[in-house]
């Protein structure tokens, strides 16, 4: 059981379109993506090495809700005037 990373947390940087030159199973949800396929590469931190993780859109867009609902947790942070 494995938590959604948003782009706040877990990922080390911004997805970079990514279109597989061979066939590859994506980091998030480990299904594959075949050549030619559009996918994302996300910078991740593992430890201490940051590598470029390849995900497919539907991981993507997983990531993109998860960073909506961390953006509104900051959000909370600031009071209303
Ligand atoms: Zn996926």
């Amino acid at each position: 059981m494995s938590k959604t990373p948003s782009l706040l947390s877990g990922c080390n940087g911004k997805p970079l379109a990514y279109q597989a030159s061979r066939k590859v199973n994506c980091f998030g949800c480990g299904t594959s993506i075949a050549m030619n396929e559009q996918a994302v590469q996300i910078p991740m931190k593992k430890g201490m090495r940051v590598g470029k993780k390849i995900h497919c859109l539907k991981c993507l867009s997983d990531i993109l809700e998860q960073t909506k609902k961390d953006m509104a947790k900051i959000e909370r942070l600031i009071p209303l005037a």
